[in-house]
């Protein structure tokens, strides 16, 4: 038929080529960097809008990769849980974050770990949890995990049953990047969660005025749940002072810190929380 001739696709690209090589390298590389004790935590800290204190300090995680650098973990997670690192790495991610925050001179602050749809579907998650704060001699209340909406799209009972042992351990759950997935409302309903963390989207938008009032209806859900809530993404004065005004608990953010290594905490928390 006409045109049939021009129809060829083609099969070579050196282009997708070269970059199903670079995925296999990094995957390759992945895949060792626990052992070769690659990873680090970096330290945000969260501070109550109202007096200024910090409440505790998210971990984020960082692959220091020697030959390509320190790699996103916006960059690897999605990898690592697609070839099913994620649970050595989100297990190695919650231990040592346990670990670090039972050594901070402040034994009110708290840690939040970001922990992985994909873990949840392991029943492993609770032993590793409860584990962590066993050995570290964390108290169960001073760990928060920070899970997205993602979390409960499978509408799995058992996902949610952990959940629900977590909460009953006395560890707290905090929704992050709320308001950006695609669960519906319904779930604040099933979910055993005691702080929403407004998405930085929100915070830093340029349509002021909308974002403003979408803020505040989310902190409006959070009182009415009697859940706080906390602004991430906060980069300049401006945005701070909007965000106190609208009456959100707490700000994380450049505005406030940096993420810091490890080391700095003990020294940021001296400076910046005297007894
Ligand atoms: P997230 O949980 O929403 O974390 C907040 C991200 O915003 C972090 O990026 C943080 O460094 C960055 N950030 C903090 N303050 C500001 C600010 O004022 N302005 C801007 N523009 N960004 C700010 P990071 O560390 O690159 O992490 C990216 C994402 O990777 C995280 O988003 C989280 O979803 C995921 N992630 C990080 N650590 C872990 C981990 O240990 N486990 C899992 N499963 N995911 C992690
Ligand atoms: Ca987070
Ligand atoms: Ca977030
Ligand atoms: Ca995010």
């Amino acid at each position: 038929a006409k045109g049939l001739g021009r129809a060829r696709y083609c099969v070579f690209d050196p282009d997708l080529e070269a970059r199903a090589l670079a995925r296999h390298q990094i995957e390759f590389d992945l895949r060792r960097a626990l052992g070769l004790r690659e990873f680090v935590l970096v330290y945000q800290p969260q501070n109550s809008t109202r007096d200024g204190r910090i409440s505790g300090f998210e971990a984020l995680l960082r692959w220091m990769q020697p030959v390509r650098g320190p790699i996103s973990p916006a960059e690897f997670i999605p990898l690592a849980e697609e070839i099913g690192e994620i649970h050595a790495i989100g297990a190695w991610v919650i231990r040592s974050a346990c670990f670090e925050a039972a050594g901070w001179a402040d034994p009110t602050l708290t840690v939040a770990v970001n922990v992985s749809p994909v873990q949840f579907e392991n029943d492993n998650i609770i032993q590793i949890v409860s584990a962590a704060l066993k050995d570290s001699g964390l108290a169960a209340s001073r760990l928060e995990i920070e899970v997205t909406e993602g979390v409960l799209l499978t509408e799995s009972p058992e996902v949610l049953e952990r959940l629900w042992s977590l909460n009953r351990m006395g560890v707290s759950i905090a929704m992050d990047d709320f308001g950006t997935g695609y669960a519906s409302l319904s779930y604040l309903n099933s979910f055993p969660f005691s702080k929403i963390k407004i998405d930085k989207s929100f915070v830093q938008s340029e349509h002021s005025s909308r974002s403003q009032a979408l803020i505040s209806a989310i902190l409006a859900i959070g009182t009415s749940l009697g859940v706080t809530t906390i602004a991430e993404g906060v980069e300049t004065p401006d945005q701070f002072a909007a965000i106190r005004a609208i009456g959100c608990h707490s700000v994380q953010g450049y505005y406030i810190s940096r993420p810091m290594p490890a080391e700095d905490v003990a020294d940021y928390i001296s400076r910046f929380d005297p007894e």
